[in-house]
């Protein structure tokens, strides 16, 4: 893997450091965020190292769609009834810190609108 696409996540999906996994399956994993900015806040990852979301091509066609319902599922075993927020940090202006496609869930309390 080069160095353009090694990153912490990469790490995770090696098992190389620690993360609370709450789903996974051949194409995707889903973790428990680190630094919580909700009483629920798990991330959902694509295995392929895709940079961001900018980054993502025709031939990911299926596996985006993978991630949007591997979302709901992951939403829904949380116990997430009452709604939930969906975030994809996609490059600087949107503050993306990990350079690996990912899907922020953040819920168990009420959201505000607009996000800072
Ligand atoms: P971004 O700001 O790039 O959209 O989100 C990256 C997220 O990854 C942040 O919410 C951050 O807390 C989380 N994160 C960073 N490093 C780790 C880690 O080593 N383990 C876990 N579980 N989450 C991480």
């Amino acid at each position: 893997m080069s160095e353009t696409t090694e990153t912490i996540f990469s790490k995770i999906i090696r098992r190389e450091i620690p993360a609370d996994i709450v789903y996974e399956d051949d194409l995707v994993l889903s973790f428990k965020d680190i630094q919580p900015q909700a009483p629920v806040h798990i991330l959902v990852i694509p295995k392929k190292p895709i940079r961001k979301l900018d980054n993502a091509e025709s031939q990911d066609h299926s596996l985006m769609g993978h991630l949007l319902l591997t979302v709901k599922r992951v939403a829904e075993q949380a116990g997430l009834k009452n709604g939930y927020r969906v975030v994809i940090n996609n490059g600087d202006d949107a503050g993306q810190t990990v350079h690996h496609l990912h899907i922020h869930i953040l819920g168990g309390r009420q959201m505000k609108w607009p996000p800072g």
